[in-house]
């Protein structure tokens, strides 16, 4: 049984996930930014109650974790909303602690050898999971393997720019694909172009927008079509990249997907004419809200599982 632990930028989600990806038992705790050394022992905590709850024992840990990270040396890298948490190595300590093998990924690498393995991606060797939420990210699997930069870097699938003229981003860029497909994005977009006395634009979210668009809404209508525009881009720049068997979509935009997909498709048809575009599936996520802690398990099988 694989002890999971998922750590985002807000909160860390622990739980336990069976050999064929299923969540048995999981709980969660906001981040704290600053102490690395009751981050340790909060999760060992919460790593010892979920494998209490399910009655299991923990034979490896496996760790997502979102921000640069160092999956061979198992660090903590240069991670911007967790300072305290620079340098410092989960692998070892929780290692020390449980006696149990540790190994540790960016959360897009995680989820996306989860969708590879347990989720809409099976059977696709060449595979690009995104995740469209308040950023974009995502991981890159190649003929089965998860694709590495030097020293075992994340390429940042969100950073790569759509247009120079755009906003400005926190990479240092304009224009990045998340800067312009993200859900903040179709905010911006609203509250920006929205007529003065448009009723539903105090407080709005990527996710009201959707709402609206569903019932029919013309503005929303109009963010939507902006925001499907500037995926599309996103996503045919990828497959003329890459050309993948698929794209795994995923994140809390994406839960409207339907809203977006024609004209992502529409986009994608209008350029990418020397590559076999029509052949890579857009396909959805079917993980589901536990994709990154499923990612975290899937961390540990995909480092120790052959010779465990
Ligand atoms: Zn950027």
């Amino acid at each position: 049984m694989i002890g999971a632990v998922d750590i985002g930028g807000t909160k860390i989600a622990v739980g336990m996930v069976d050999d064929g990806g299923r969540v048995l038992s999981r709980m969660q705790t906001p981040t704290d930014p600053n102490r690395y050394d009751e981050g340790i022992e909060l999760i060992s905590r919460l790593l010892r109650e979920t494998a209490q709850k399910s009655g299991v024992e923990i034979t490896g840990i496996g760790i997502g974790s979102t921000g640069p990270v160092d999956p061979i040396r198992g660090e903590f890298g240069d991670v911007d909303f967790l300072p305290g948490w620079r340098g410092k190595s989960p692998v070892k300590d929780l290692a020390q602690i449980f006696n149990v093998s540790v190994a540790l990924e960016n959360d897009g690498d995680a989820a996306a050898l989860a969708e590879a393995s347990w989720g809409a991606g099976r059977n696709r060797s060449r595979l690009i999971y995104v995740t469209v939420g308040t950023g974009i990210g995502g991981g890159i699997i190649i003929d089965g393997q998860l694709y590495r930069g030097v020293d075992g870097a994340h390429p940042e699938v969100g950073h790569h720019v759509v247009d120079p003229a755009g906003p400005e981003c926190s990479c240092g860029f304009r224009g990045c694909w998340e800067s312009l497909a993200a859900g903040p994005a179709m905010v911006a977009w609203l509250e920006t172009h929205a007529p003065a006395g448009y009723p539903h634009r105090e407080g709005i979210t990527a996710k009201k927008i959707c709402e609206l668009a569903q019932q029919g809404d013309a503005i929303a209508l109009q963010a939507v079509d902006h925001e499907a525009f500037y995926l599309g881009l996103g996503l045919a720049n990828l497959i003329n990249l890459f050309t993948p068997d698929a794209i795994v979509l995923s994140g809390s935009v994406m839960k409207s997907a339907p809203l977006f997909l024609d004209r992502i498709r529409a986009v994608i048809r209008s350029g990418c004419r020397f590559v076999p575009a029509e052949k890579t599936q857009l396909t959805l996520a079917s993980l589901g809200d536990d994709t990154n802690l499923i990612g975290a398990a899937r961390v540990w099988h995909y480092r120790f599982g052959k010779q465990a």
